[in-house]
């Protein structure tokens, strides 16, 4: 019997196994070998790997800083935002740290004491409850070879990310059985939370921009499109709501940005993920019965940005004090220490707007407001 059994490594999980490690008897279980560095490519997550200047101050709190080797090319002060559909175009000074996700993942994964029980390679399938806690099932491997076991722990925290198979069970578990809607016909019918298909390229390319474009099109997506350089590569990467013209939409305004020479080169990988985006605090889903939600699992993620790494680290943080004063009550303390965090999310819901109303961000973009003059003459992007 584990004290608290954890899904999922990824910020928000390595910092929960990380902090509660000295006082309790922890199971860590990830899917990925975060463990082993050698498989960097399979251990990839899909992410535009830029640290908000919040995760740097998560980070901070955390007495952590950044190793070299976790740093990508180049370092970023400039978000350059273009607005499509108002034909605007602006400059704006931000401090963010580009980083290569995988190898912060795999870093992040190393800090996490010996004392904590991690099961790297391993799938949590499903839960059921028990006089003490909870039975979670469990799988090594793929295919032929899994091998299916159980564990017991008395707290479980989904940590798992967009894609919980917890959260997805516990809002099933709760669904009114007189919704007459069918499931099936439905993205999630259970989670009213927002959620939007990333999809994310990576181009082989000579032609560097050093900055971080922030692209907005209501024709195309109603939250916002991105170009991240990353070492030889830039990313382009669009949050879409799902529908069956995704991958025309994508392809559409990709074949706009080679046309104004804002992407360039061959293309290396694609990856794809979902992504929440909560615009009501009902959105959120902390706690249920000793099964607590952490990061973006619980959908803490900026809805205005999709910024989830600061949030991910936060709301661990929220639930090892939680856990500090004991085990019974631990995840009703959680909702409780993430009212701060409550109100950080209304006002990136109140920012959202200026960002995503065509009208207002054509207003706000032409007022020039907070945006930096350019010093060259004829900028490059009039030539
Ligand atoms: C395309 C894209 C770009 C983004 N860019 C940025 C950015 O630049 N900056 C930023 O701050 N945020 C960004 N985000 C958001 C950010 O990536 C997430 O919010 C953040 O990773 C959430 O951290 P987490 O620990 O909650 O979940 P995750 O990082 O998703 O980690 C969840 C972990 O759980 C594991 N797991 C899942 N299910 C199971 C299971 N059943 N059993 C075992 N293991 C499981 C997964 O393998 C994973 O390691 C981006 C998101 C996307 C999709």
């Amino acid at each position: 019997m584990y004290d608290i059994a954890i899904i999922g490594a990824g910020p928000a999980g390595a910092t929960l196994a990380r902090l509660i490690a000295p006082k309790y008897k922890v199971l860590l279980i990830e899917k990925r070998r975060l463990d082993d560095p050698a498989r960097y490519e399979k251990n990839g997550k899909c992410c535009g790997g830029l640290l908000a200047p919040d995760a740097q101050a998560v980070l901070a709190r955390l007495g952590l800083g950044l190793p070299n080797h976790v740093l990508a090319d180049p370092q970023i002060f400039a978000v350059r935002a273009i607005d499509f559909n108002g034909g605007n175009e602006r400059f704006y000074q931000r401090h963010y740290i580009n980083i290569d996700r995988t190898k912060f993942d795999l870093w992040m994964a190393a800090l996490i004491p010996g004392t904590v029980d991690a099961k790297w390679g391993c799938r949590c399938t499903g839960f059921s409850r028990t006089d003490e806690g909870y039975a979670l099932r469990l799988a090594n491997g793929t295919g032929t070879g899994t091998n299916s076991f159980t564990e017991q722990a008395r707290v479980v925290v989904s940590a798992e990310g967009s894609t919980s198979a917890l959260r997805h069970l516990v809002l099933q578990q709760r669904r009114d059985p007189r919704d007459p809607r069918d499931p099936r016909e439905q993205h999630d019918p259970h989670d009213p939370i927002p959620k939007y298909v990333a999809i994310q390229e990576w181009y082989r390319t000579k032609n560097h921009h050093p900055y971080y474009s922030a692209l907005f099109d209501s024709r195309i997506t109603d939250f916002y499109a991105w170009t991240i350089p990353k070492g030889e590569y830039v990313l382009f990467g669009a949050a879409l709501k799902p529908g069956p013209d995704d991958p025309a939409r994508f392809v559409e305004l990709k074949d706009k940005l080679f046309t104004i020479g804002l992407l360039s080169g061959d293309l290396h990988k694609k990856e794809g993920a979902l992504i929440f985006r909560p615009s009501r605090l009902r959105h959120l889903l902390t706690e249920s019965d000793d099964i607590a939600f952490i990061g973006e699992a619980g959908g803490w993620i900026s809805p205005s940005s999709a910024e989830g790494l600061s949030w991910a680290m936060e709301s661990a943080i929220a639930m090892a004090h939680s856990l500090a004063s004991g085990l019974p009550g631990a995840s009703r303390r959680y909702r409780f220490l993430t009212v701060s965090m409550r109100r950080h999310l209304l006002n990136k819901t109140l920012k959202a707007p200026f960002m995503y109303h065509p009208l207002l961000r054509n207003l706000a973009m032409r007022s020039g407001l907070f945006s930096l003059e350019p010093a060259e003459v004829t900028p490059s992007y009039k030539k």
